[in-house]
C-alpha cells in the first residue's frame, strides 16, 4: 500500500489565506497593519533569495515589510543598533535576523537582542525557555509548520512514539518540545546515537532533520508510521538524473511503500516555514496590541 502524500504546498497556501483574512480583521480593529522587518547582512545569494521570499509573502497577506540590508563588513555594534531601533519601532511587529551571518559577527548574541515579543523566528533564549516551560511565546516556524502537517493527517500524538533525528536549536530541539507538549513519547537522535535505524523503527511519528540525502531508508520506517522529511539536500546534476536536484533526508520511493503518510521534498515541510513566519508575525502583533503600555 502507498502512503498518503502530505501536500505542504496546499496546506501552506491555506494557512497564508487564513492569515491574510486575519490581518484585515486586525487592521480594522487596531487601525494599523502588522509589520515584519527582515535584517540581511552581506550578499550571500541564498540568504538574499530567502529574504526576498519572506518580504513578498509578507506583502501578499497585507502586512508591511521592512527590508533592512547591511554590508558584509558591518561592525557588531551597528547590527545591534539596527535591532534596537526595530525593537523600539511600534510599526514593526516582528523582527527577523537572517542567518547565517558573516564570520566576524556573533549570530547567537545578536539574535538574543531581539525583543522576545517580536522574535518571529522563535530563536531567542527567552522564547526557547518559554517553550521548554510550556509558557506562551513565539515558537520556531519550521517545527510549528510540522505540527500543522501532522494535524492535517489527524496524527494521534497522545502517547505515540515520536522520534526526531537532529538536535539543532533551530529545529530538532523545539520540535521535540512541541511533540512533548502534545503528550508524545519523544526520542531525539543525533550523530552519536547508537543503532539509529532500530530507534527510528520504533516511531509512530518519524521526523528527519539531518541534512544528509536519503539517510532514512526503508529499514528505519515502522509500517504505518507518519514520516516527516525536513531535510533539504542539493544533489549534483549527475546524481539528480535531470530532476530538480533537491532531495530530503528520507528515501522517499522506499518509505512511501511502508508509511501511512509522508511529506515529499520539495513541496512538504519547506512551504510551511514562511507560512508560519506570517502566523508568528500576526501573533506578535496581537501580543503587542494587548499590552501596549508595557513597552
Ligand atoms: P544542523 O544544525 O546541521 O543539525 C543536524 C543534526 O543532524 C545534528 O543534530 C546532527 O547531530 C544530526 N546528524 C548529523 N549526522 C547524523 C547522522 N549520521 N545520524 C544521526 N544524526 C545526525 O541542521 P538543521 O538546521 O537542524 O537542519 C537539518 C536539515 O533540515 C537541513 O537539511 C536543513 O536544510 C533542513 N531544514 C529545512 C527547513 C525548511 O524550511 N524546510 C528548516 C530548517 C532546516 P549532532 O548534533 O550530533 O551533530
Amino acid at each position: 500500500m502507498s502512503a498518503t502524500i502530505i501536500d505542504g504546498k496546499a496546506i501552506a497556501a491555506r494557512v497564508r489565506g487564513e492569515v491574510a483574512g486575519e490581518v484585515e480583521t486586525f487592521t480594522e480593529q487596531t487601525g494599523r497593519r502588522p509589520g515584519l522587518a527582515t535584517v540581511l547582512v552581506g550578499e550571500d545569494p541564498a540568504s538574499a533569495v530567502y529574504v526576498g521570499g519572506k518580504q513578498r509573502a509578507c506583502a501578499e497577506v497585507g502586512m508591511v515589510p521592512f527590508d533592512r540590508r547591511l554590508g558584509a563588513d558591518v561592525p557588531f555594534e551597528e547590527v545591534a543598533e539596527e535591532l534596537r531601533s526595530l525593537n523600539a519601532d511600534p510599526a514593526v511587529s516582528g523582527v527577523l535576523l537572517q542567518l547565517p551571518l558573516p564570520g566576524h559577527l556573533d549570530g547567537a548574541a545578536l539574535t538574543a537582542m531581539i525583543d522576545p515579543d517580536k522574535d518571529v523566528d522563535g530563536l531567542t533564549p527567552v522564547n526557547a525557555g518559554r517553550l521548554a516551560l510550556g509558557l506562551e511565546g513565539l515558537r520556531p516556524c519550521t517545527p510549528s509548520g510540522v505540527m500543522e502537517l501532522l494535524a492535517s493527517v489527524e496524527t494521534d500524538l497522545e502517547g505515540a512514539e515520536a522520534v526526531v533525528i537532529g538536535r539543532s536549536n533551530l529545529f530538532g530541539k523545539p520540535m521535540a518540545q512541541l511533540l512533548l507538549g502534545e503528550n508524545a513519547t519523544v526520542t531525539t537522535c543525533h550523530s552519536r546515537t547508537r543503532n539509529l535505524s532500530a530507534v527510528c523503527k520504533r516511531a509512530d511519528v518519524l521526523i528527519a532533520a539531518v541534512g544528509r540525502a536519503r539517510i532514512v531508508t526503508r529499514e528505519f520506517v515502522k509500517p504505518d508510521a507518519v514520516v516527516i522529511d525536513v531535510g533539504m539536500n542539493r544533489l549534483t546534476p549527475e546524481q539528480a538524473h535531470n530532476k530538480s536536484g533537491l532531495v530530503g533526508d528520507v528515501d522517499f520511493e522506499a518509505a512511501v511503500e511502508v508509511a501511512s503518510a509522508i511529506t515529499p521534498v520539495p513541496g512538504g515541510v519547506g512551504p510551511m516555514t514562511i507560512a508560519y513566519l506570517l502566523v508568528n508575525t500576526l501573533r506578535a502583533a496581537h501580543m503587542q496590541a494587548r499590552a501596549p503600555a508595557s513597552r
